[in-house]
């Protein structure tokens, strides 16, 4: 019989697989685990606690699963991820569930298992659970909650489990200086950039047939984020090279990560042609307006992206643009500047994707408002959709940022921060 199930879902696979490498890793039985993407599996075997880990876009949908369990056989509820952390109260008070776990998951995660077990698998919530670092959850009534979890050298977790055949995408890098107004990351985990060994990379990659790596940039690996260190980041990739020779691909800069547009450089795109196998890269751009880009403290200007795009195609590299649309106190004529700098780059032969601006709890910007998009927007971005020339799904996103703002309205709540206060930017 299993006491503890993990619900594993399409989006927190990436996520798990890495915290049950967290916990094999410190000694906890993960054969005891019910693992599963099916609901059904959970409720036929009536476990007494199941862990989430989800994104604030997907609470609908979490919510309609709890009442479920909670009438069916009401296990212990165990929340993780990106909005347990930045809205605990919501998570707790009105999602239903019983404990969430307030930043970096490795450790909290084990102890708390380990905590819960102890009390002889009633899985019950007690003064027990003051002393790992990490949580929130109601004691007598009282919202408690005792710190944030940090874990600075998250390589000591190896990034999956031996035990299990299970396989993501290797975090290679943690943290982000930049400190986007819009973006979770930095103030979740942390502005400083940390990195993974690369004998640890290599080795761990070993696993994978197209070998692909989670980092919020992935140029800036070997440095504190800002600046680039080009010894560091081609000593991890000719690492890498005997595994290509084996027979693998090595998939960098691209799905599941990008890179920043100030990074590429001929220097950067020479290493990426020496040693990897993408002839794409993904850079964000997110607005063709200075004046834009300086507000949500982007840190890089128009000219960046420009230059970007221009050294993509010369070393014969098709460029993928990010761009958000409807951003807070985005005028008419910032949306202009946005179109022209996507025409500019499909002209050039590069792709773009657009997405409409989501406040997002726990960033600066949580509680500003999206701006409306203009007619010249809407024609634009339709006709480019229609011609196949522009990805992104903006239409469901513009819904979708609707009812983000409707719930942090209703629910806000000074989130918990990898890097203490907030400052809200509008
Ligand atoms: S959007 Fe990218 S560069 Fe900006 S803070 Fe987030 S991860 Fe860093």
């Amino acid at each position: 019989m299993h006491e503890i199930a993990i619900r594993m879902t399409k989006r927190n696979h990436n996520a798990f697989v890495h915290l049950l490498g967290a916990l094999e890793s410190q000694g906890f039985e993960i054969g005891e685990l019910l693992i599963t993407k099916d609901l059904n599996e959970i409720l036929k075997a009536k476990p007494r606690a199941v862990l989430y880990s989800f994104f604030t876009e997907e609470i609908w949908e979490v919510e309609k699963e709890v009442k479920i369990l909670k009438e069916t056989f009401n296990p212990l509820l165990v929340a993780g991820g990106y909005h347990a952390t930045a809205m605990p109260k919501h998570t707790l008070n009105v999602l239903g569930f019983d404990i969430a776990v307030i930043g970096e998951g490795e450790e909290v995660v084990y102890q708390l298992l380990t905590a819960l077990k102890q009390t002889n698998f009633k899985f019950k919530i007690t003064k027990n659970l003051l002393s790992i670092r990490g949580l929130a959850f109601y004691l007598n009534g009282e919202f408690t909650f005792t710190g944030f979890a940090r874990v600075e050298d998250f390589w000591r977790f190896p990034p999956y489990p031996e035990g299990l055949r299970l396989i993501a995408p290797i975090e290679i890098s943690r943290g982000c200086p930049f400190g986007c107004h819009y973006c979770q990351t930095p103030y979740i985990k942390g502005l400083r950039m940390r990195h993974r060994p690369i004998d640890q990379i290599v080795k761990y990659s070993r696993r994978m047939r197209d070998m692909r790596y989670i980092t919020p940039n992935a140029f800036a690996y070997g440095s504190p984020g800002a600046m680039l260190k080009l010894n560091k980041l081609e000593a991890l990739l000719r690492a890498l090279q005997p595994l290509r020779k084996d027979g693998r691909r090595l998939y960098y800069g691209t799905f599941p990560s990008e890179v920043r547009p100030e990074f590429v450089l001929p220097e950067t795109l020479e290493l990426l042609l020496d040693y990897a196998d993408n002839r794409r890269l993904a850079i964000g751009a997110q607005s063709g307006d200075d004046a834009m880009l300086k507000a949500m403290h982007r840190l890089h200007r128009v000219e960046h992206v420009k230059r970007a795009v221009e050294y993509m195609l010369e070393y014969g590299i098709e460029p993928v643009v990010d761009f958000i649309v409807g951003l807070p106190n985005e005028s008419r004529e910032s949306q202009r500047k946005s179109i022209e700098l996507m025409k500019w780059i499909m002209s050039k032969g590069g792709k773009v994707r657009a997405h409409y601006f989501m406040p997002l709890p726990g960033t600066p910007w949580a509680r500003c408002k999206p701006s409306p998009l203009s007619e010249e927007m809407k024609r634009f971005l339709g006709r480019m959709a229609a011609k196949g020339k522009i990805e992104g799904s903006w239409g469901n996103q513009i819904l979708l940022s609707k009812r983000l703002q409707r719930l942090i309205e209703e629910f806000y709540e000074e989130p918990m921060s990898y890097v203490g206060g907030i400052n809200k930017a509008c």
